[in-house]
């Protein structure tokens, strides 16, 4: 097995409700293995740290400049110019920074001290019937330390849950499933050539995987369960076609498996993200989905075949007209 005593951790998120059953603590790995034009964690595609300014924060008090070994900061009239060829991500002008307006996006986290935070929570948990759920960008990426991160908590008689993309090596699948209670799968695109133009990728070896981890639940005590996600786009995902052919793929296919299949509403929270990133965002000017049209579409979904329990929507929306 590929063992690693370190990975790259974007985030660690605190009483998440959305990410599996309970209350939850979800650890968000870094690095991803697709490029969903959608994408709401923009921070979390690179797998190195990444750098990013916050204006209002900012006194202009150029200590950053002089920090900066790489020369990679200029404070211009319109705000903070980082060049991210020459930027290393070290993090020392965040460091220094009297107002907190630079902050470094990922940091290196050791097995025994991620474990030792997460389990802060165990109450909660307890009480919950929650546990940690990994996420990202796609864990498994960091296949070797999630598989031991996860053992670990299962070890402590924890719940956890693997939340994957799927666009991954069957070695990094075989390495982390032993040790989730639960998995939870993405589906975005049923038609391979849309999900190449959206994602980066078609969608061949994610639906392989699909089936492998279906089968392994099938074989196994441990995960017993998967709930499939699928992201309600505009424009994107969000067409009765595609709900349709994700449920007769679901019906087909995952019966027995799958306990939940969540219809996960479109927002633009993530418009700063883009901003600090220096990145352009091809939905930044897209409003909530309707609620009536999200209703419709679960509409589809349970008509797809599938059990129509296992269908919910997810997330805000807004009143039609508005
Ligand atoms: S150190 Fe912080 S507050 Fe000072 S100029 Fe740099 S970003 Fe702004
Ligand atoms: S993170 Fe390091 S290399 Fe990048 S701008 Fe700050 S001090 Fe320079």
């Amino acid at each position: 097995m590929n063992q690693s005593s370190n990975a790259t951790i974007l985030e660690i998120v605190r009483m998440s409700t959305e990410d599996g059953p309970g209350i939850r603590t979800t650890v968000f790995f870094k690095g991803c293995t697709l490029k969903c034009a959608w994408c709401h964690n923009p921070e979390s595609i690179s797998i190195r740290p990444q750098l990013c300014w916050v204006g209002s924060r900012c006194i202009g008090c150029k200590t950053c400049l002089s920090v900066c070994r790489e020369n990679a900061l200029t404070l211009t009239e319109t705000g903070m110019q980082i060049d991210r060829t020459r930027c290393t991500g070290c993090g020392d002008c965040a460091e220094e920074c009297p107002g907190t307006a630079l902050e470094l996006m990922g940091s290196q986290w050791q097995l025994d001290d991620l474990v030792a935070e997460v389990i802060k929570d165990r109450a909660y948990f307890e009480t919950s019937n929650g546990g940690i759920t990994i996420s990202g960008g796609e864990p498994t990426i960091q296949a070797g330390f999630a598989s031991q991160f996860l053992k670990a908590l299962r070890e402590k008689g924890l719940h956890t849950a693997l939340d994957t993309c799927g666009q991954c090596s069957r070695e990094a699948l075989e390495q982390t499933l032993p040790y989730a209670a639960m998995v939870l799968f993405d589906i975005k695109l049923i038609e391979p050539e849309a999900h190449k133009k959206l994602t980066g990728h078609d969608n061949t070896r994610i639906l392989d995987n699909l089936l492998y981890a279906a089968d392994y639940i099938r074989a196994h005590v441990y995960p017993s369960e998967m709930w499939i996600r699928t992201p309600i786009i505009p424009g994107a995902t969000a067409t009765h076609g595609n709900i349709s052919g994700i449920g007769q793929f679901i019906a087909s296919h995952l019966d027995g498996v799958v306990s939940r299949w969540e219809l996960c509403a479109f927002n633009n929270l993530c418009r700063d993200k883009y901003l600090r990133l220096d990145q352009s965002w091809a939905f930044a000017d897209e409003s909530l989905l309707e609620k009536s049209f999200l209703e419709e579409l679960a509409e589809t979904a349970k008509h797809s075949g599938v059990d129509p329990d296992i269908v919910f929507a997810t997330g805000a929306t807004r009143l039609s007209g508005y």
